[in-house]
């Protein structure tokens, strides 16, 4: 079930929709991330590949703020797609940008558990890998290895983290092997990265799915943790790709195992 959410803003190339109070879903064709914007401040999860900033901004503005205004970056996984934005955002704001203990390697780029050109050529055969490959390119803006040097683990206040809205933080690798999940649960929405997806251009499946294994670490603990996603009582799942799931987390992660991975 994936529907409407209450309200959206289309604006050239990126689509925000509000979930909740205080959440805002900024999807774009190629990947998404999310605005948390409350009476406490605002903190962005994920943040776009470093070629989509104009997308950023449009998106923070839909919502009646503006980069300096950003108190925190919360990065599900270090991957270009998901940390453009927040290198951006730490180099030019000096705002703080949070991962798992356990991601900081790959937000940091001491090390880079992502596909490499090997894997994409390994597997240009197959349909939809050349297109996303030379959409992706030029939003890299020449730096498939950019990262933030700066990023540290979050700061925490009991179980929650200590960023506007107040999210936890939930382990779930494979895709990477510190891939965090992010439960703000007075909003019902659980923030899941590539945990699971509901659509990729690599992918001929629609809705609820795993992404195909080239882009994982460890695909089968990927499959593991797409399952620990149902785990939560979250109302509203919001991938890294493809639309918002609305309904039950269970569902969704139910629904990612059963479809499993395209390839
Ligand atoms: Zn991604």
């Amino acid at each position: 079930m994936v529907g409407r959410a209450r309200e959206h803003r289309a604006l050239d190339g990126v689509r925000v929709d509000r979930v909740s109070a205080d959440i805002h879903f900024a999807h774009t064709e190629h990947v998404n991330w999310v605005i948390y914007s409350g009476p406490d401040g605002v903190t962005l999860v994920d943040s776009g590949y470093a070629g989509q900033r104009v997308l950023l901004e449009a998106s923070l503005g839909a919502v009646g703020v503006g980069p300096a205004d950003v108190a925190a970056i919360l990065i599900t996984h270090g991957h270009a797609d998901h940390l453009g934005g927040a290198a951006w955002l730490a180099e030019e704001f000096g705002t703080p940008v949070h991962a798992h203990p356990f991601e900081l390697a790959n937000v940091r780029r001491d090390i880079l558990e992502q596909a490499g050109t090997g894997g994409v050529l390994r597997n240009a055969w197959r349909p939809g890998v050349v297109p996303w490959a030379l959409a992706i390119v030029p939003l890299l803006n020449g730096r498939a290895d950019l990262g933030v040097p700066s990023a540290t683990a979050p700061p925490m206040r009991g179980e929650r983290i200590d960023v506007p809205g107040q999210p936890r933080m939930r382990l779930v690798d494979g895709h990477t092997s510190g891939h965090a999940v992010f439960e703000f649960d007075d909003e019902g929405v659980l923030v899941v990265g590539d945990a699971l997806v509901t659509r990729h251009r690599t992918s001929p499946l629609l809705g609820p799915q795993l992404l195909a294994s080239m882009f994982h670490h460890d695909a089968g603990r990927a499959r593991e943790s797409a399952g620990a996603v149902g785990s939560s009582t979250a109302r509203f799942v919001l991938p890294g790709h493809g639309e918002a799931w609305i309904g039950p987390a269970s569902a969704a992660a139910e629904a990612a195992l059963d479809a499993g991975a395209p390839w």
